[in-house]
């Protein structure tokens, strides 16, 4: 389950046409934590004269706030960001994951659990544990959870990150089995992610530190298909003044458009680009065609180093 970490086949991706995508979920207004992951990745996709794609991932319905998708598009219009190709839907794609879901259970990579989210939470305090990982569970007929079983028999999980460098992960607790599809029926973000990322060809994941720790489950299913996985950035997260990360759930401030400029250079500094004060009476768009010009993806800001 385990790959080497191999240098010459990040350098060999690093080469070809790049295609990257942002995937905010419509679970409220982009914010300035969002704008952040927005600007990086359409930069470092467009900086190798890529694609940056648009996904919204609505997997979840009851998060998924009425007219937020539309609230995003705006902004990322507004704020002089233009996408590649149709805006995808999470929500269009469950055939897909349903599909890729068998194809784990032909595997036997996958078990059944029973567990309810409530005896989850009361064993291990949030995050599942493999409790039904031995009591042959699995069946096709839907009322259960299917979690993927993460092995480390054969040594660690690496990964060489383009922000953070080496990436290892190798005992249990750094990386424990997984829910891919709820009891509620739901498909687990980790496989959705997965799924439509192959399907849209996408070879590079700009995406903030917070993931980090999705990355190996996200790696096992891309060996579980037989699938290169893509290169990954982590990019540091932006905190308020109290050292709370920006996002939606913590009732962060949705951007303003008549703020474009003051916020796409507050968001580049963030990510050590070189900004000016005159940036700030200039118009989003030509911002934007500055830094595709005069990006430096080696400028990030690593969180280890913060
Ligand atoms: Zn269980």
């Amino acid at each position: 389950m385990s790959q080497n970490f191999d240098k010459n086949r990040d350098r060999d991706s690093l080469n070809t046409p790049w295609v990257g995508r942002f995937a905010p979920s419509p679970s409220g207004p982009l914010h300035l934590g969002s704008l952040v992951a927005a600007l990086a990745s359409f930069f470092i996709a467009k900086q190798r004269g890529g694609q940056w794609l648009l996904r919204i991932e609505d997997l979840d319905p009851p998060r998924v706030v009425e007219g937020a998708d539309q609230s995003i598009l705006q902004s990322l219009e507004d704020f002089g960001l233009e996408w590649d190709g149709p805006v995808v839907y999470q929500s269009h794609n469950f055939a897909r994951y349903q599909t890729r879901l068998m194809e784990l259970m032909e595997k036997s990579i996958v078990y059944g659990c029973d567990c309810s989210r409530k005896q989850v939470e009361e064993r291990t305090g949030g995050s599942y544990d493999g409790y039904c990982k031995e009591r042959g569970l699995l069946s096709v007929s839907g009322d259960k959870s299917i979690a993927y079983r993460v092995d480390f028999s054969d040594g660690k999980h690496q990964f060489n990150d383009q922000v953070q460098g080496l990436c290892e992960f190798s005992s249990p607790s750094d990386c424990h089995d997984f829910i891919i599809k709820r009891k509620d029926g739901l498909y687990a973000y980790q496989l959705a992610v997965v799924c439509d990322d192959i399907e849209q060809g996408v070879n590079h994941v700009v995406r903030g530190y917070d993931i980090l720790d999705s990355t190996p489950r996200q790696n096992f299913l891309y060996q579980c298909f037989a699938q290169a996985e893509p290169i990954y950035f982590h990019i540091p997260l932006v905190k308020n003044d109290m050292g709370i990360k920006f996002s939606k759930s913590a009732g962060s401030q949705a951007i303003e458009s008549n703020k474009a400029s003051e916020l796409l250079v507050t968001a580049l500094g963030h990510l050590g680009q070189k900004t000016e004060a005159a940036m700030l009476t200039a118009k989003p768009r030509e911002l934007i065609a500055h830094f595709v010009k005069h990006w430096q993806t080696e400028n990030l800001p690593s969180n280890l180093n913060r």
